[in-house]
């Protein structure tokens, strides 16, 4: 690592000092530097989480959704794509492809689609757990507190929810009909229900300023998340957002890193759309922190219709290529692929975080 660097990192690595200024050093860090930073995060993510790399299938089961957001291909006003809800068939059909390659977590995801009962989901999550020996994660979007319990009651062990942004108005602007506590306040619910949680950000919305980047990680620090997925904005044509320019990759592979760095054991996927962005995405990702895949087991027939933003790379490779193309990546890299189901490694109990209002930035 190069000196001068080096401080700046073990000041924010000691746990203890963790605030806007000194992370500002870290994100201010130009080029010259970034291959220095990444392979630190490299070597916390070795030390911390090893070398295994845990698989997440992801099931898409429906893209209808009754948000408005503006940078979502799935967005309730896009009328170009047709809408599709799988069967209960379709889906287990998916797990038993993804049991068979033997991953051993199931993402469940979907807009945030009115159509499913709470109890609808439950007994979608008690059949997969009762026949399928995997974890199972919900991707379901904003719900009530109710609805998250009796999914973990049914027995969920995981929710994904990205806050998407930390800056309360951004976020207002993107999500129209939403704000950014309301979201808070599900990542807490969820963490007081005992789900593990993942929340993420993107990198490069139009508007987005490098101080709520900085905020972004604060916040995942604050409610002590387990996972979060970090991706680069990547314009959907059909969006009011179409027209502005993607996140960056290397801001996206620094802010990754920084993540790691301030959370040493979180799970970080190397996200599908760094793979987008680049065709070396993934393997960056997973040398500057990453240590989770998530390929996707949607059927085929309907991928191409899961589309938040364009161009998805995911969206024409069956599992079987998927698969194969991953394995040897990994191998060529000297990772493993883990055979565990991949819980949050700092799992504690959940006394250490206080249900409290979210002010905004310097709210720290
Ligand atoms: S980001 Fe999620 S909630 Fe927003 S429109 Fe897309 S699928 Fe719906």
């Amino acid at each position: 690592m190069r000196e001068g660097m080096n401080d700046q990192v073990m000041l924010v690595n000691n746990g203890k000092d963790f605030n806007h200024e000194n992370l500002r050093q870290l994100f201010d860090l130009g080029e010259h530097d970034l291959p220095a930073l990444l392979s630190y995060a490299n070597q916390i993510r070795k030390k911390q989480v090893g070398n295994e790399v845990h698989l997440r299938a992801i099931i898409e089961f429906s893209n209808y959704c009754s948000c408005h957001c503006l940078y979502c291909g799935l967005r309730a006003e896009n009328r170009k794509i047709s809408r599709y809800r799988l069967t209960n068939q379709e889906i287990f059909q998916s797990v038993q492809t993804a049991v068979n390659y033997g991953l051993k977590t199931i993402v469940l995801q979907s807009g945030e689609d009115q159509f499913y009962r709470p109890d609808d989901i439950a007994r979608l999550i008690e059949f997969i757990k009762k026949h399928f020996d995997v974890a199972v994660t919900l991707s379901l979007g904003e719900h009530f507190r109710q609805s998250y319990r009796i999914w973990r009651n049914a027995g969920a062990d995981r929710y994904l929810l990205k806050h998407e942004t930390a800056d309360p108005i951004l976020y207002q602007k993107l999500r129209p009909g939403k704000n950014l506590q309301d979201r808070i306040d599900c990542l807490m619910n969820l963490k007081d229900l005992g789900y593990q949680v993942g929340s993420g950000n993107m990198v490069g919305l139009p508007g987005q300023t490098l101080t709520s980047l900085i905020e972004d990680v604060l916040l995942m620090k604050k409610l002590n998340i387990e996972m979060a997925g970090i991706g680069p904005f990547l314009p959907h044509p059909d969006t009011p957002l179409g027209c502005y320019s993607a996140g960056s990759l290397s801001q996206t592979l620094k802010i990754l890193a920084i993540t790691r760095i301030v959370l040493p054991t979180i799970h970080l996927p190397a996200t599908t759309a760094i793979s987008t962005i680049n065709d070396n995405g993934r393997r960056l990702a997973l040398e500057s922190g990453a240590n989770v895949i998530m390929p996707n087991f949607t059927p085929l027939y309907v991928r191409n219709q899961y589309v938040i933003y364009p161009q998805k790379i995911d969206i024409i490779e069956d599992p079987e290529k998927s698969m194969k193309n991953l394995k040897k990546l990994l191998k060529e890299m000297n990772r493993t692929i883990s055979m565990s189901y991949g819980h949050a490694i700092k799992i504690k109990k959940y006394s250490y975080y206080k249900k409290e209002a979210y002010h905004g930035f310097g709210s720290q």
